[in-house]
């Protein structure tokens, strides 16, 4: 397993997470694809960690009470300064074993993909430089603790369920950030992923659900 290089991601426990509903369920395999997404939230400018860890408090409350799921949706969570978080209860000691936590975060398809809430709206804001350097770092290491090919392996929300997510300006950047983790990747060893398994019939509380309803699509 190739672990180096993983960037520092706050624990649960760190950002004081509420326990979930019930534990969740992980696969002892591979993800397939990593989901790029926006929270669709206002586009802070406060870096500090409060507030990062106050983001992840408000995504589980959401998810939990609004949209009835065991726990937050995501797998990870990054701020606009950048701040890397675990969201899905068991998502970081999945990833470190080369699992995945199945979590609520792209209808359908929650079985074979991991997802990172990206903290903002960017249907044509701009991406903060620090948002974008972590997502980077953890596209490389997600890509080789899964052993995925960055080129097909990023994708944007969009490009599994009907929604504007990630939003048009976080969308057009995807081709950078594939080329990104690709070039950071070069000296590791890049052996192709498994064709899709096809397993796509999830339910319930694998649903995916708009992050804020009233914001129609976005999330
Ligand atoms: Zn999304």
């Amino acid at each position: 397993m190739f672990t180096a290089e993983a960037p520092h991601v706050y624990t649960r426990a760190q950002w004081n997470a509420r326990a979930p509903k019930r534990p969740a369920k992980v696969r002892n395999r591979a993800p397939d694809h990593i989901i790029v997404h926006h929270t669709a939230t206002a586009n802070s400018n406060d870096r500090s960690l409060a507030h990062a860890f106050a983001l992840s408090r408000a995504i589980q409350n959401i998810h939990m009470r609004k949209n009835h799921w065991d726990d937050t949706g995501q797998q990870l969570t990054i701020s606009r300064g950048g701040i890397v978080m675990e969201g899905r209860n068991r998502s970081l000691r999945a990833i470190r074993a080369g699992d995945l936590v199945v979590g609520a975060q792209v209808l359908h398809h929650n079985q074979h993909t991991i997802g990172i809430e990206n903290e903002g709206t960017y249907t044509s804001r701009a991406v903060p430089g620090s948002l974008w350097r972590s997502l980077t770092e953890v596209c490389v290491w997600l890509c080789r603790v899964y052993n995925l090919d960055p080129a097909s392996a990023i994708v944007g929300h969009r490009d599994y369920n009907n929604t504007s997510c990630p939003g048009d300006a976080l969308y057009a950047r995807l081709p950078a950030l594939r080329r990104s983790v690709a070039d950071r990747m070069e000296s590791a060893p890049s052996p192709q992923p498994s064709p899709s398994t096809g397993d796509n019939g999830d339910t319930g509380d694998d649903s995916w659900l708009p992050l804020f309803p009233s914001l129609g699509n976005l999330g």
